[in-house]
């Protein structure tokens, strides 16, 4: 197989300064132009925008292994399958966040919204059948990420998982045009001939804003009512928007659906449900409706770009937005349950011995463990890992799973209930914050054994400038492209879809499209630093 010959140290192939100008000028022209774009740094909107910058972008694409990209593609069905049971399987999910007084009890956030959802489902509302009301539908709109990881022993390449995302996955439209982008420079340059591996064949298919409206549209189509809106729960400062009207704009230019995008705050006064039939309503000015006269519309789907972080919800009515939500039959992408399936608790359970057998079939189960790595609470007296390090306790009632983090720190990341980045306590950081890290809080966290990426494989980054115009920027100041050639760390989500319900079972598409993000490795989490993160794509090798 090629993948045991690629020599990843020798990537990026040498390109002279004037290639980079060049790849420079032509593939951020690209991005331009085609809505690989976000809002500037300092936009709030409203007003309407009056300009854009070109995302983080890298000039080549970065190389997978063939016969690894392939296998993480077919095995994101298992992935769908795997949490849509578990966003069904209310007992699980107690027991991760409750009863075991875990993540739920010690973590305010995440336990608000499942002390929320349990209410909802005491109220019985769901079970309501009139007329002919069925179960709310959950949709997933996932993204499973990756990094390559060396075997410590044989040093074989395989992909490891670094989370499942079921909220908020986002980039899949900007990740198309980065792909894109890719092939234009490779059609338009041949890269200058600087490498072999750099042709069309090489360069896999991302039809990613495609696949994921369709199961927007799929969610829509299944609540039945075609003039119906999709409402998109969007964040008050988001700069990333381009990569959500993407989205729009594929559902009404493929599919002829409406989209209204509000934020929380706007919710709160402007969502109700009918009490007969739990519909979702917006009201909005009746000038402003399509008709010239409506003033409220209905809403088939609810797809939430914000409510994944604390931020989210300043304020109780801001949960209590989240659940009224919850309470409608529109379908919710996410469902608070499917939700609370993507956290990082769930991702530890499921590596228990017996527990993701549960969920999926033994050939399953055995594919989708072999691309994790181990996993354990801080909490756990009961390791299935065994103590192999010269571990000692710091006290007579420490538990192991808190002394074996200490021990084997510098190969271990923490990670708590959180999502969006800038969570996480990596290596030497590991003991002091286990000092100070109260005893009924280690339940919240895991932890994780970090992947061991290829080393030596780069990247050429390129960032806009600020667009402020006196502002003196660090990074050389003015509206000038920032080019940094990177040591890099590249990280695979591949995308899937899941519509599902106890009523309906589930369906689901796999094949929906993949993101590729390359961060410089001195920062840990995509950060400021020496690297930045930026928008790449794929070469297979
Ligand atoms: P979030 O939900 O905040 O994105 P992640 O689990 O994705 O949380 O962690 C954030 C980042 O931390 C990842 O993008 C990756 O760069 C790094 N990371 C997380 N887990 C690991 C791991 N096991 N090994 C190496 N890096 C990791
Ligand atoms: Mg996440
Ligand atoms: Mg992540």
């Amino acid at each position: 197989m090629s993948s045991t010959t690629f020599d990843f140290s020798r990537w990026p192939p040498t390109l002279t300064d004037t290639q980079i100008e060049s790849l420079t000028l032509h593939g951020t022209t690209y991005a331009l132009f085609n809505g690989l774009t976000y809002l500037p740094p300092g936009t709030t909107q409203p007003p309407s925008p009056s300009s854009a910058i070109h995302a983080p972008i890298s000039l080549l694409p970065s190389p997978v292994p063939r016969s690894l990209f392939v296998a993480v593609q077919q095995l994101q069905s298992a992935y769908n399958v795997l949490y849509s049971r578990i966003a069904m399987d209310d007992d699980f999910l107690d027991k991760v966040m409750g009863a075991v007084e875990g993540a739920g009890k010690v973590d305010d956030f995440t336990g608000t919204l499942w002390r929320g959802w349990k209410d909802i489902r005491d109220e019985g509302i769901m079970q309501v059948s009139a007329p002919a009301f069925l179960e709310p539908l959950h949709l997933g709109l996932f993204r499973s990420d990756y990094l390559l990881h060396t075997g410590e022993e044989d040093g074989k390449l395989s992909f490891k998982q670094v989370e499942f995302n079921t909220i908020s996955s986002s980039f899949g439209a900007l990740s198309e045009r980065a792909a894109s982008m890719h092939r234009y420079l490779q059609a338009l340059t041949n890269y200058y001939g600087v490498s072999s591996h750099l042709k069309p064949e090489n360069f896999p298919a991302n039809d990613s804003t495609k696949g994921l409206a369709e199961g927007l549209a799929e969610a829509h189509n299944a609540y039945g009512v075609s003039s119906a809106y999709i409402l998109f729960v969007v964040q008050q400062n988001e700069r990333n928007v381009f990569d959500q009207r993407w989205l729009e704009y594929e559902l009404l230019q493929r599919h002829g659906i409406r989209a209204i995008r509000q934020t929380f705050e706007e919710l709160a006064t402007s969502a109700t449900i009918d009490s007969s039939t739990r519909a979702l309503r917006i009201t909005i000015p009746s000038t402003l409706s399509p008709s010239g006269s409506d003033s409220s519309i209905e809403i088939s789907a609810v797809y939430l770009r914000a409510g994944y972080t604390p931020s989210d919800y300043p304020t109780p009515t801001h949960f209590a937005t989240r659940f009224t939500l919850e309470r409608s039959r529109a379908v919710k992408c996410p469902t608070i349950p499917l939700q609370l399936a993507g956290g990082k608790k769930v991702q530890e359970v499921l590596s228990r011995p017996g527990m993701v057998e549960r969920f999926v079939g033994e050939t399953n189960a055995r594919e989708l463990r072999r691309t994790w790595m181990r996993m354990w609470s801080l909490d756990d007296s009961n390791l299935p890992i065994p103590l192999t390090c010269s571990a000692t306790p710091r006290s007579a009632n420490e538990p192991n799973g808190t002394t074996l983090a200490r021990a084997l720190a510098n190969s271990l990341v923490l990670k708590p209930q959180r999502e969006g980045g800038g969570n996480n306590v990596y290596k030497n950081d590991i003991p002091l914050f286990l000092e100070t890290l109260p005893l009924q809080e280690r339940e919240a966290w895991i932890a994780m054994e970090l992947i061991v990426p290829p080393r030596g494989v780069g990247s050429y980054l390129v960032r806009a400038g600020t667009t402020g115009n006196n502002r003196s920027d660090s990074n050389g100041g003015g509206k000038r492209n920032k080019i940094v050639r990177a040591e890099t760390v590249s990280e695979l989500g591949i995308y899937g879809w899941s519509l599902f319900s106890r009523e309906t079972g589930v369906r689901e598409r796999g094949d929906v499209g993949w993101l590729m993000r390359t961060k410089g490795v001195e920062s840990n989490e995509g950060g400021l630093a020496a690297g930045f993160s930026v928008l790449d794509s794929v070469v297979l090798v």
